[in-house]
Formats: C-alpha cells, structure tokens, sequence
C-alpha cells in the first residue's frame, strides 16, 4: 500500500488537489476504495512537502503523459482578435497594408515563418504568439520570421 507520506514525496503538488481529487489519487494508488478512504476533514492536515534535497528523487516516478502536440487545433484567429490586431495579423498574406508594414517581404507567410507549427501542406496551423488558436498557413503578422531551411 501506498501511503500519504509516499505519494507527497513522489507529487509534491498532491497538497494542492482538491480533496476529491487527493482522495481519488490515493483510493487508486492504494488498495482502498475511495469509500474507504476517510473523508479530507476527518484526516489530519498533510505533511508539507519535503523540500526537494540532492537526496530527494529527481523526478516523480510516474512520467507525465506527454504534452499533446502544438496541435492543429483550435479556432482560426480572428484578425479582430486584439492580439492579432497588435501584431497586424492578417489571414491572407496578399492583403498585408504594405504602406502600414512595409517591411512585409513579398511571399511571406505563415507556413514559412519559422514559428509556424501547421503541417507542411496544412491550411492552418498553431503559432506560439496566438495560444490556443489557428493561423492560416497563407497568413502573416509583424513577428514573422524566416524558417530555417
Ligand atoms: Fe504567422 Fe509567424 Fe506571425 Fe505566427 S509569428 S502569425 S506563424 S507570421
């Protein structure tokens, strides 16, 4: 069996679950059921967790499940969206203001802006300026710049 102490010293966030969560954490590492798990008021208060010392494991061990792809998906940005209007974002390259941007090179775009995460051949892809949105692969912002070859 798995006990309280184990679990803070291998999560040490696990003091800051909510007590359902802790309580099911616990029920599932352990062999009790969360039914036989007393409830969060009646247990004492948990232990702080240790300070992490040379002596203390690295890392937890139970790896995390891996980070999902920068992922193609997403709504597409809105060129109304503030953060867009702030780099000059627009969806088609071929509409860039070149009086306002001029420093837009003639074939720039998204899809060969080192910071494009789309695909090859994607019509759209994540950009780590916008979080949680979609850039069209024939779009263009201030931030562009040129992808390695
Ligand atoms: Fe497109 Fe690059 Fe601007 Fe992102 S940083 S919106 S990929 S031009």
């Amino acid at each position: 069996m798995t006990t309280r102490r184990q679990l803070i010293r291998i999560f040490p966030t696990l003091p800051l679950l909510s007590a359902a969560g802790a309580t099911a954490l616990l029920a599932a590492c352990g062999d009790k059921k969360p039914a036989d798990v007393a409830a969060p008021a009646a247990t004492p208060a948990p232990a702080p967790a240790p300070a992490p010392t040379a002596a203390a494991p690295a890392a937890p061990e139970v790896a995390p499940a891996a980070a999902p792809a920068a992922a193609a998906t997403g709504p597409i940005l809105d060129e109304k969206d503030a953060a867009a209007v702030g780099l000059g974002y627009v969806s088609d390259a071929s509409k860039v203001d070149k009086a306002k941007y001029p420093q837009h090179a003639a074939g720039s775009m998204c899809s060969n802006c080192a910071l494009y995460q789309g695909a090859a051949g994607s019509a759209q892809g994540a950009c780590p300026l916008f979080a949680g949105k979609q850039v069209s692969a024939k779009g263009w912002c201030t931030a562009w710049a040129k992808k390695a070859a």
